[in-house]
């Protein structure tokens, strides 16, 4: 059976039903260029998951495909290891002078790889490494990877040695309260796990925390809460892991999600948009924390030399053009007509987000208890929108503890007219759905 279906059938029967969103999005993508994705059957859709926010320039970018060409011609070898190369020397020039603080002037950087959940382990192998203790702070709604130790840091699990902690998710908030408050209690929490002899956590090797939850339903946490977490951290020398896989690389307004607060991470881990769409992953820390002996940390695919030029490309020109200042202008513009959408749908629970990584809450208003101030999620009707949306040539992905977040992660070079497409078939979307 040839073609688009055949090859659609096919797939879905050899791969293993673990795919997670190519369930609800049947497409077989053979070209696409920017925001813009055409499948096999001719349709063309405008690509709001962007490879889980990888592709900060959007697909096929002419300065990303350049930068590979360039590469592939010149006769360099594709895979070297752990070599030094001019082309790993220029990307790493280039990261360093994006890190934010003393960390610009003071990092390390370990090559991992090749994904976001390799460089995840990295980190929490090396924090036990430098503290020589065990322990982990990780929150609620947290989303690392799939690996072993990324997942037991990630929300849901359940290792022994992560110690779970609330994230100011004010919307739904675990004492009840929202907002400023609702962040203060979880830090008070915090302190007083750590302070309390008698709370059975002994000092952790580290935390680990996103500025902005991704996967966990895009909820921002205050830039007052970050700087609280960094001061607790700090105060008992337990070193703060910032996990940037989703937010970093302008996405979030700022070229790394942590420069909201002003805060210094210890150690920030990366991968998604600093490969330019092709895989790449390190952890870039504070020089004092490199406690590995040689050889304590080896991997086969870490020295991609496609991924690092296509890297570099892609970090210059995000820089060169502010496309971080960018995100956050049109994000915030986005946001905010999201939000009078809101006003009109009662379903619409919640808006949120920073930049362009943005976040609809769908809830069941008729459901909700009396003093509730959310009503429960409607994970069934986030999926109708999906689907609504996908008949509108548009792909979003969902997340959220229930699945009840729809997310929009368009490329940082998404035009003012792109965004109002978008939109527009967002809101016809969730008419129909709500029909
Ligand atoms: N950390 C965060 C914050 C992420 O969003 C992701 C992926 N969505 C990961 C880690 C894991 O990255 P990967 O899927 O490349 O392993």
């Amino acid at each position: 059976e040839p073609g688009y279906e055949g090859i659609l059938r096919r797939q879905s029967q050899r791969e293993s039903a673990a795919r997670t969103y190519a369930r609800s999005l049947p497409i077989v993508p053979v070209r696409a260029r920017g925001l813009t994705i055409e499948g096999a059957d001719g349709r063309r859709y405008l690509d709001c998951l962007s490879g889980a926010g990888t592709l900060a320039l959007g697909h096929n970018h002419p300065v990303v495909l350049e930068a590979v060409k360039k590469v592939l011609d010149s006769g360099a070898p594709l895979h070297v290891l752990d070599l030094a190369t001019p082309l790993k020397d220029a990307f790493t020039s280039e990261l360093f002078a994006t890190l934010p603080g003393e960390l610009a002037d003071n990092a390390r950087i370990q090559f991992c790889g090749p994904a976001g959940t390799d460089a995840v382990e990295a980190a929490l192998k090396l924090v036990r490494t430098a503290t020589g203790r065990r322990g982990l702070l990780a929150f609620t709604g947290a989303y690392h990877g799939m690996t072993a130790g990324a997942l037991d840091a990630s929300g849901g699990a359940g290792d022994v040695r992560v110690t779970r902690l609330p994230y100011p998710y004010a919307y739904r908030c675990p004492f009840g309260v929202g907002g400023d408050r609702g962040a203060e209690l979880g830090a008070r929490w915090t302190e007083s796990l750590l302070d309390d002899p008698k709370s059975g956590v002994a000092l952790p090797a580290g935390m680990i925390v996103e500025a902005v939850q991704g996967e966990g339903g895009v909820i921002p946490a205050p830039d007052d809460w970050m700087r609280r977490m960094r001061r607790i951290t700090a105060d008992r020398s337990v070193p703060l892991v910032v996990d940037e896989v989703q937010t970093g690389v302008g996405r979030t307004g700022a070229f790394w999600a942590v420069e909201h607060s002003g805060i210094v991470p210890d150690v920030m881990v990366l991968s998604k948009a600093i490969g330019g769409s092709l895989p790449l992953a390190v952890v870039v820390y504070r020089a004092e924390l490199d406690a590995w002996e040689p050889g304590a940390h080896a991997g086969t695919f870490r020295g991609n030399q496609l991924a690092m030029a296509a890297g570099t490309a892609t970090l210059a020109y995000v820089r060169e053009n502010r496309l971080a200042e960018r995100a956050g202008t049109l994000g915030a513009r986005m946001l905010s007509q999201l939000q009078g959408l809101a006003s009109a749908h009662p379903c619409v629970g919640d808006v949120r987000g920073r930049g362009l990584m943005i976040g609809v809450e769908l809830v069941d208003p008729e459901a909700a208890a009396p003093g509730d101030p959310a009503p429960p999620a409607a994970p069934a009707l986030a999926l109708a929108v999906q689907q609504e949306c996908l008949a509108r040539g548009l792909i979003v992905e969902l997340g959220g503890r229930h699945s009840a977040v729809v997310r929009l992660l368009p490329p940082l070079t998404l035009t003012d007219e792109q965004a109002g497409a978008v939109l527009d078939r967002f809101a016809d979307a969730l008419a129909a759905a709500e029909r």
